[in-house]
């Protein structure tokens, strides 16, 4: 169980947060709660500051590691039970929270439209990918498959996050939607976190994700890749 307290995964849009210093390691420091997103499940992590004593300090990563979040600092050395204040660059956050909404509107369009499950995604500071296994995919396809998620996004989709015991999620296979769930199934605890984009896509998910699809503004197409035999990658921005 994790020291901290991930206040992201149920307000998406806490930009900063009191914080108390459990432990400091060569790795980084670890707080007793965070708003900064460390990274998984394909979205990249936050940036932004902490601040201590009236001065801001950079946070140029934060990562998970046996179960911890660890904050990298630069320029302070912190000790355990120093308060400080965590504060998110939170345009940065934004473009990749509405990003990420966008990628599981694409990844329902594939499921639903296509039978086709996504084999991986990345969500960065610009852009997103996602990734997926269909032969008959070519870029005309793929353009109309941006241009259909744009058009969903627009009809203003409430997006609900809520947990749900993990023996009743894996009774429900179309929450995962991604290849190969009895891979990491066993990895899952005892509650699962679920993202409903309401009428779109019903999914686990772990990330940030907006309140409603018409805050996206418009999902641009970016390009189009054909990886190997089988993958087939769209990039995407807004
Ligand atoms: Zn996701």
């Amino acid at each position: 169980m994790s020291k901290t307290e991930l206040l992201y995964l149920n307000d998406s849009y806490l930009k900063e947060t009191s914080a108390t210093v459990v432990d400091v390691t060569d790795e980084g420091v670890v707080f007793d709660r965070t708003v900064f997103y460390p990274g998984g499940g394909g979205q990249i992590h936050d940036t932004g500051y902490i601040v201590y004593g009236g001065v801001e300090y950079r946070v140029p990563k934060v990562f998970k590691a046996g179960g911890e979040v660890y904050h990298v600092v630069e320029g302070i050395k912190l000790s355990p039970g120093d308060n400080v204040t965590l504060r998110i660059d939170w345009e940065r956050r934004y473009k990749i929270m509405k990003m990420h909404t966008s990628l599981h509107i694409i990844g329902a369009i594939m499921y639903f439209d296509y039978n086709v499950l996504i084999t991986g995604s990345s969500i960065y500071e610009d852009y997103a990918r996602i990734d997926f296994p269909m032969k008959g995919m070519n870029k005309e396809l793929a353009v109309s498959i941006v241009a259909k998620a744009d058009s969903i996004a627009k009809e203003g989709h409430d997006v609900k996050t809520y947990f749900m015991p993990t023996s009743e999620a894996l009774k429900n296979k179309d929450l995962f939607r991604v290849a190969d769930v009895s891979k990491y199934a066993k990895y899952l605890g005892e509650t699962v976190r679920i993202v409903e984009i309401v009428g779109v896509d019903t999914e686990l998910d772990g990330g940030t994700h907006v309140k409603n699809t018409s805050e996206i503004g418009e999902i641009k197409f970016l390009k189009y890749e054909s990886k190997g035999s089988k993958n087939r990658r769209i990039y995407i921005t807004v």
